[in-house]
């Protein structure tokens, strides 16, 4: 690993932390890495599942605190989706998600679309709007057959 590189992006993850009355542990350090690292949209019980390989002492009170601080510093989303279990983000900025009925994945959506159009649906009696939140749903391959 490029301890360099990863100094910086954990320099860059206690600021943020800090700038909004958080603390910065190991533990947490651990879980943001795997969350910016995958791209599944994965649940708090998948985080700990998987972040306990590295640190098998982290309980999964840390990690739902940690997953917290990381949503209210702007440093991950929360996506309440189909009413299912919350998933966790590390992606913050604009973009939208493709949910399976049956399984309950979710990815990102891939490719460019109209932004200013999707936003122009909301404005018809005086709304402004600031902000959208797309879901495509349906079925991922594995659950197609
Ligand atoms: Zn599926
Ligand atoms: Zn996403």
């Amino acid at each position: 690993m490029d301890i360099a590189a990863s100094s910086g992006a954990e320099g860059r993850l206690r600021a943020a932390l800090e700038a909004s009355g958080h603390r910065h542990t190991a533990q947490r350090g651990a879980v943001y890495r795997y969350l910016r690292n995958v791209t599944t949209h994965p649940t708090a019980d998948e985080i700990f599942t998987q972040v306990r390989e590295v640190l098998p002492d982290i309980s999964l009170a840390t990690v739902y605190k940690a997953l917290e601080a990381f949503v209210e510093a702007g440093l991950a989303r929360k996506l309440s989706v189909g009413g299912g279990p919350a998933r966790y983000d590390g992606r913050t900025e604009q973009h939208d998600h493709v949910r399976c009925l049956r399984c309950g994945i979710v990815r990102d959506v891939i490719g460019p679309h109209d932004s200013e159009m999707i936003r122009g649906l909301g404005s018809g009696d005086g709304f402004e709007i600031i902000d959208y939140r797309l879901e495509l749903i349906g079925y991922c391959p594995a659950c197609q057959s």
